[in-house]
């Protein structure tokens, strides 16, 4: 396969419950990992990806820390979780710039582990934005999503941006506030947790020499200083 390694032991026959959760993650901080534990608890999850993105579509102006440092962040942030696995699907494939679709990355995971029940875990300001995504109506066919609410967000907004031919003709019977149900998979939005650190922040303290303590995992700390990243 390309840009990295195969993801995960089970390759065959074994059905686990999965999330892909992509980012830039420059660098990845306290936000995405109390999604993640949140997402985790609610969803049984037995595997979550991280995915670093070489080089994500709407991002293309912002300069960012370079691949290596970010997934080494990665890395270290998922040393302390078990079901966490830091993924090279999207890392930079030899010399030549490569822009990375979620469709095509959700479609690569599907291909390999057929069995699994696969959620795509996204902030609601990225989700707000799909419709700008490459195939996106594909994407929303693919897969089941979980929705981080981020400050500042209504969360009926969501159901907005799903074109109306793709919910589901009579609402899912669970009456569940919380999921949106398309025809061919489901929209849950994670109201339980609500963080508001961004990476934009943890950057900005750096430049102006202010403390990144406790908003990122200690050992993405040590590593942020010991390279001197976002000075
Ligand atoms: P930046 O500040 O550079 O834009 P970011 O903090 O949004 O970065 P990304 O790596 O772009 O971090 O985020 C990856 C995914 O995690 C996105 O879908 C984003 O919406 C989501 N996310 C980031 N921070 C939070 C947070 N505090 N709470 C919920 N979701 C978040």
């Amino acid at each position: 396969m390309t840009g990295g390694q195969s993801h995960g032991h089970r390759t065959h026959g074994a059905s686990r419950t999965t999330a892909l959760f992509g980012g830039t993650f420059d660098p990845i901080h306290c936000g995405h990992i109390a999604v993640s534990q949140a997402a985790q608890r609610r969803f049984h999850l037995d595997a979550l990806y991280f995915i670093p993105s070489s080089r994500p579509p709407h991002k293309s102006k912002q300069s960012l820390a370079a691949f290596p440092h970010r997934y080494a962040m990665v890395a270290l942030a998922c040393a302390d979780h078990p079901a966490y696995i830091p993924s090279l699907a999207e890392a930079p494939d030899g010399a030549a710039p490569h822009v990375f679709y979620s469709i095509d990355t959700v479609r690569r995971f599907r291909k390999e582990h057929p069995d699994d029940h696969l959620y795509f875990i996204l902030g609601a300001d990225q989700f707000l934005e799909i419709p700008t995504w490459h195939n996106y109506e594909q994407l929303l066919d693919s897969c089941d999503f979980i929705i981080a609410h981020r400050p500042g967000f209504r969360l009926d907004a969501l159901r907005l941006v799903i074109p109306p031919d793709k919910l589901a003709r009579t609402p899912s019977s669970s009456h569940d506030p919380n999921t949106i149900a398309l025809r061919k998979t489901k929209v849950h939005l994670l109201s339980t947790v609500t963080s508001h650190v961004s990476s934009t922040e943890i950057r900005q303290r750096r430049e102006k020499h202010q403390s990144i303590r406790g908003l990122v995992p200690a050992r993405v700390e040590e590593y942020i200083l010991g390279q001197a990243l976002y000075r």
